[in-house]
């Protein structure tokens, strides 16, 4: 049995809690304190003492844990994890069936019932990622459900149980058989080499697929392509695939060169046709700037914080001036697409970012498309910082 704690809510929070918000917060909590192990169940109840809902302790971000549900006699058991990845599979039934498309997100934290765990799906690997402590207290109901729930090549997980989320290092297979790594799953067609079992990073965010095709269909035939904070090259492969006439990619990382290399390689493009630089994104703008390089498309995934040598980068205060540098290095009628992954403000707050930045530079933008998660990263509108994903493909028109 585990240990039960109540907490309560104070009065201001309470109906956010019965409206199905289910992250619980400190600062929503009377007594805190009371709570020692992680993994102990939750009981929220208000200041008089009246059950609100259940959940389990485990540190993450500001959290204090997760509400699981809103019957006081469910318990959490193997039973309920199963019914909830059950259930959570069946509703990626149409990614299972393409041949296309072969690694996707199966099970997404709150937006399946159980935050603080994500599991994604590579061409018969499952990857689980323990975002704390508290939840991988319940790892033998989740595993032993998952086992008996999909057929699988070999499991593999992620330990991030920092308040950061930062990466334990350690042994991330957990069971089936080993994969020989690189293994190579499919998106929209195009290959990506995928390795499980290095750090806490894949190769490849799953998350900007519809954003990658789209790039690829629309906006690379013909195009000299940028892409800044290149990380693993994607969304240049990509572009290269659809046509683009040169792709450049840029990261400061130094094995971010041959990670690049390696997926133009396994999509048989010689990286050598391609520029694949380790360089700090923002003296690449100077470098592009003096040089009077120009880009017809130009891609801006920044991280949502970053410290490098010169520069400290945050999202949030920094956006408007990173895309300043992009648009003065964007041809006229070329794209920009400007996204961000930072759950510190909305879609609203990042287009006034944009706004802001054309206006200082006296330029017209035009916003061609947007886009929020995909479908497999399932979100719930209770939470609505959980869909933190927002692209946004813009035209520089003058
Ligand atoms: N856009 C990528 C993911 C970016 S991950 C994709 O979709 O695949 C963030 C990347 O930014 C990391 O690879 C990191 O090395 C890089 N990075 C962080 N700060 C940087 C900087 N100042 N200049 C260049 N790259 C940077």
């Amino acid at each position: 049995m585990k240990k039960e704690v109540s907490l309560k809510v104070k009065s201001k929070f309470a109906n956010k809690y019965k409206s199905g918000y289910p992250l619980i917060s400190k600062e929503s909590i009377s007594n805190p304190n009371e709570l020692s192990e992680e993994g102990s169940i939750i009981k929220l109840v208000d200041e008089q003492l009246r059950f609100i809902a259940k959940g389990y302790y485990g540190k993450q971000n500001k959290g204090l844990g997760w509400v699981l549900g809103k019957d006081e006699r469910e318990v959490f058991d193997q039973e309920f994890f199963s019914k909830k990845l059950k259930r959570a599979f069946e509703q990626r039934s149409s990614f299972y069936k393409s041949s296309d498309t072969t690694a996707f997100r199966v099970f997404n934290g709150e937006g399946d019932g159980v935050g603080g765990l994500t599991i994604d799906y590579f061409d018969g690997y499952y990857l689980l990622t323990w975002y704390s402590k508290g939840i991988y207290h319940f790892r033998e109901y989740i595993i032993n459900s998952l086992k008996e729930l999909v057929d699988f090549k070999g499991i593999y997980q992620k330990k991030r149980f920092d308040e950061s989320g930062k990466y334990i290092e350690g042994d991330d297979f957990v069971a089936g058989e080993r994969g020989e790594f690189p293994i190579i799953v499919k998106e929209n067609g195009v290959n990506i080499a995928v390795y499980l079992n290095e750090s806490a990073m894949v190769g490849v965010f799953l998350d900007q697929r519809d954003v990658r095709r789209t790039i690829r269909d629309g906006y690379a035939k013909g195009k000299r392509v940028l892409n800044t904070f290149s990380y693993t090259g994607v969304f240049s492969v990509f572009a290269a695939a659809g046509g683009a006439v040169k792709t450049t990619s840029v990261d400061l990382a130094n094995r971010s060169k041959s990670k690049t290399v390696e997926q133009f390689s396994v999509n048989g493009i010689d990286a050598q046709t391609q520029d694949i630089i380790v360089e700090d994104v923002f003296k690449y703008f100077k470098y592009a700037v003096k040089k009077g390089l120009k880009f017809d498309t130009v891609i801006l995934d920044p991280p949502s914080f970053a410290r490098s040598k010169k520069f400290v980068f945050s999202a949030e205060k920094d956006y408007t001036n990173l895309l300043k540098e992009a648009i003065a290095i964007t041809e006229d009628n070329g794209i920009i697409v400007a996204s961000t992954n930072s759950s510190s403000f909305g879609m609203g707050k990042f287009k006034g970012f944009i706004d802001t930045a054309f206006k200082e530079l006296n330029s017209q933008y035009k916003i061609m498309e947007e886009f929020s998660l995909p479908v497999d990263f399932r979100t719930i509108k209770e939470i609505p910082e959980s869909d933190y994903l927002k692209v946004v493909f813009l035209k520089k028109v003058k």
